[in-house]
């Protein structure tokens, strides 16, 4: 028998908010370890929590911005369990009444879009974080997360490979950073991933057990974790076993998942409303200047490009990954408006120096008019394409203009016919045998006297004129 995966994904994002979701305590990352606390987020008898505003709203865009419906009333719930890193004994979460419902985002794949269901998207507060010594058997505590807000976005078991898992991820993360909520980093833990997986005999409607995954922080480990999973689970049905519902650790050195425990229900949980914090009802004004002010989204950007701009679809994809690399792809075409020449560059010369140095577009030292720059000279001739590359890695690494480091380093092209002349005639002057079996028919010799000429004029000569001149002399 065949078995199909069913995967679904529950995305924590942290909101990229100052304070901290029901206290004044800031969120910034990094401070020293129990700074950022007070009575509320730590949970003393006889505080209030009170609602950050700014929560809501960040809540909001990426609900309307996934096609959610946002609830008219929402209700804050207590989720009640020990751990020491919750000294409340209780998260505030949603459980109920979340904010919205409904959604979905489009996810392009290679060969078509799949439209991905949001179940429900949730606003709760983030735990603290557990440091274990290394060398003695201790554990300390550090609150300063206690409190962060996050969104819960709970997808529909819509998925149907761990590509696709991984695709939608990264979907959800681009729209995450164009609404300038979150930082989608996963290997920081800004964004977390969970997934719930079940095999299915191929074909059938059903749903089978299902295992939830834990502790993918990146968007490989996530793809990894569902393969190992669908592998794990077709071994056991296929020899008439059962799957267990329970919860299971990626563990990336060793490739695997492992049982961490037993899958809890909610009613575990003992959820109710919390006592302490009013319900949000929240006025249609408020969802409609939220709405109004959302910017244009990836996938609207991405259908953009490649109208406008004639670009395939894979450089829309990519230009479009992010709002900064669109950006400065728009900029660049205005002033040199080839796009087509324009994408090239970034994605290959560009992004690759960028890579090397682990750096984002924000911090790139090519300005994107200069950038326009360097392609205009290539454009009128000025440079060769080959030329180009080497002046564009000392633009990247001085920071200069192009023209500047063109002019100081004499690269401008050589199209004197009569300068190309006279070095053709002292190389073929130079390799008499070469010439005479290029005579008799050895035509790939042609390649070698090119090669002659480029190493005479440093790469210099126009390729063009060489080659017409060339074969002009040969052949006469
Ligand atoms: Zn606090």
């Amino acid at each position: 028998m065949r078995f199909e995966p069913v995967i679904g994904l529950e995305i924590h994002a942290q909101l990229l908010t100052e304070s901290k979701i029901f206290c004044g305590c800031s969120t910034k990352f990094g401070a020293s370890p129990n700074t950022h606390a007070c009575p509320v987020c730590l949970g003393m008898p006889g505080v209030l929590p009170v609602l950050n505003r700014q929560v809501v709203e960040f809540a909001m865009k990426i609900a309307l911005a996934t096609h959610c419906t946002i609830a008219p009333y929402s209700q804050f719930a207590r989720k009640n369990y020990f751990y020491p890193d919750l000294p409340k004994g209780y998260q505030i979460s949603q459980y109920e009444f979340p904010l919205a419902r409904n959604g979905w985002v489009d996810v392009a794949m290679e060969t078509a879009t799949r439209r991905i269901r949001i179940h429900r998207v949730h606003m709760e507060e983030d735990a603290g974080k557990l440091i274990h010594d290394e060398f003695q058997p201790l554990s300390y505590v550090d609150f300063n997360r206690t409190g962060v807000p996050l969104l819960e976005i709970v997808s529909e078991p819509d998925l149907e490979t761990p590509e696709e898992a991984a695709a939608y991820l990264r979907t959800l993360r681009d729209i995450l950073r164009y609404l300038e909520i979150c930082d989608g980093n996963m290997e920081e833990g800004s964004m977390r991933c969970d997934a719930n997986i079940s095999l299915r005999p191929a074909g059938t409607r059903g749903l089978g057990v299902k295992t939830e995954l834990k502790n993918m922080n990146s968007f490989r480990n996530v793809q990894r974790a569902l393969d190992f999973e669908i592998r794990r689970q077709t071994a056991l049905l296929e020899r008439g076993e059962s799957i267990v519902q329970e919860t299971r650790l990626w563990d990336a050195n060793r490739n695997v998942t492992v049982s961490m425990r037993g899958k809890e229900e909610a009613h575990d949980y003992r959820y109710f409303p919390d006592p302490d914090l009013v319900p949000i009802v929240i006025a249609n004004d408020w969802i409609e200047a939220v709405r109004s002010g959302l910017p244009e989204l990836p996938d609207v950007k991405r259908e953009r490009f490649a109208l406008d701009y004639g670009l395939p679809p894979y450089d829309a994809q990519v230009l479009t990954s992010s709002k900064a690399l669109a950006n400065y792809f728009e900029t660049a075409v205005s002033a040199f408006p080839q796009p087509k020449m324009v994408s090239n560059w970034i994605m290959s010369e560009l992004m690759r120096e960028l890579n090397r140095d682990d750096r984002e577009i924000e911090a790139c030292p090519v300005a994107p008019d200069n950038l326009a720059e360097l392609l205009q000279l290539i454009d009128e001739g000025t440079v060769s394409g080959k030329i180009a590359k080497t002046v564009f890695e000392q633009m990247y690494t001085s920071g200069k203009r192009a023209k500047v480091i063109v002019e100081e380093k004499g690269l401008v092209q050589v199209k004197d016919e009569g300068a190309i002349e006279s070095i053709v005639d002292e190389i073929l002057a130079g390799n008499p045998t070469e010439v005479e079996q290029f005579r008799a028919g050895k035509e790939k010799l042609l390649g070698f006297f090119v090669g002659q000429i480029m190493r005479k004029t440093k790469g210099k000569a126009n390729p063009q004129l060489v080659n017409e001149i060339l074969l002009k002399k040969l052949t006469s």
